[in-house]
């Protein structure tokens, strides 16, 4: 069966596990004919991925808070894959203490930690990746509607998360004439390890299914169809945009 991603190889960074939006993503740019290629955090990670994928060759160790590992990551890819064709940026982390209550919990050690991992690695990744990039490419982050709006505990990654869409634009603007296109999926709220973190994470699901335009939260599934298009040729006037893929969640 051909598909819009027939021929493209793309890594995907951020695979936890099997509820993973990373894992939605490469299961649907899979179905679209692409060939994936793996990031895990560490050892610990590895294990749970060692479980999806089995061909040990397309799983490559980076540690997105370590310049030396991501620059040792797409060394090892270019020598293994050669050159690729796009970028699945899904990567997050606070500490508890920066998820749940007042603002004014945050710390400067933590709010440097959840900006340096989850908005500075976007442009990290983006400099290694430029590199290996073909032309045309794309890339995309996963990015959460707490970036423009103050919900309830979400906090410290709210502020990361408007830092994350404000690279997305910059890295648009810069790498356009590389042919490389740059956007976030803004995701629904949905039960992942990384949720897990934040206070009253379950009530945080609730509330967002019900605003939902139909009362039924979005999918991995949903949101990894969205991805496979902003990786793939359709989608090649898309730049420095936000797409929301939450059913209409941030409508109300
Ligand atoms: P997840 O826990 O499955 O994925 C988070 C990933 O980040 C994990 O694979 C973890 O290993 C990785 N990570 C954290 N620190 C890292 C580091 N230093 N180096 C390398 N990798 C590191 O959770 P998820 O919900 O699938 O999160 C993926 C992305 O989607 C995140 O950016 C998250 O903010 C975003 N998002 C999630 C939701 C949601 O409701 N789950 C909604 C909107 C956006």
């Amino acid at each position: 069966m051909s598909g819009i991603l027939d021929g493209k190889r793309i890594l995907v960074m951020g695979v936890a596990n099997n509820r993973s939006i990373a894992w939605g993503c490469a299961q649907a740019m899979e179905k679209q004919g692409a060939e994936i290629i793996y990031t895990y955090q560490n050892d610990r990670m590895k294990k749970f991925i060692d479980k999806l994928v089995p061909d040990e060759n397309r799983l490559i160790e980076c540690d997105v808070a370590s310049d030396t590992s991501i620059a040792n990551a797409f060394a090892t890819i270019r020598d293994r894959f050669g050159k690729i064709d796009g970028i699945v940026h899904a990567i997050a982390f606070a500490k508890k203490e920066e998820l749940g209550g007042s603002i004014l919990n945050s710390t400067r050690e933590g709010f440097s930690q959840a900006l340096d991992i989850s908005s500075y690695s976007l442009l990290a990744v983006a400099k290694e990746g430029v590199r290996i990039l073909n032309n045309p490419a794309s890339i995309v982050t996963l990015t959460y509607m707490g970036s423009d709006r103050a919900l309830p505990n979400y906090n410290t990654m709210g502020i990361a998360k408007a830092a994350l869409e404000s690279a997305t634009r910059y890295l648009a603007r810069d790498l356009g004439h590389d042919g490389i296109r740059v956007n976030a999926i803004s995701a629904g709220a949905m039960r992942t390890l990384a949720v897990s973190g934040i206070k009253g994470h379950s009530s945080l699901i609730k509330e967002s299914e019900s605003q939902t335009v139909d009362g039924i939260n979005v999918t991995q599934e949903e949101v990894g169809n969205t991805c496979a298009f902003l990786m793939s040729n359709l989608a090649s006037g898309v730049t420095g945009d936000v797409i929301f893929v939450d059913k209409g969640v941030h409508l109300r």
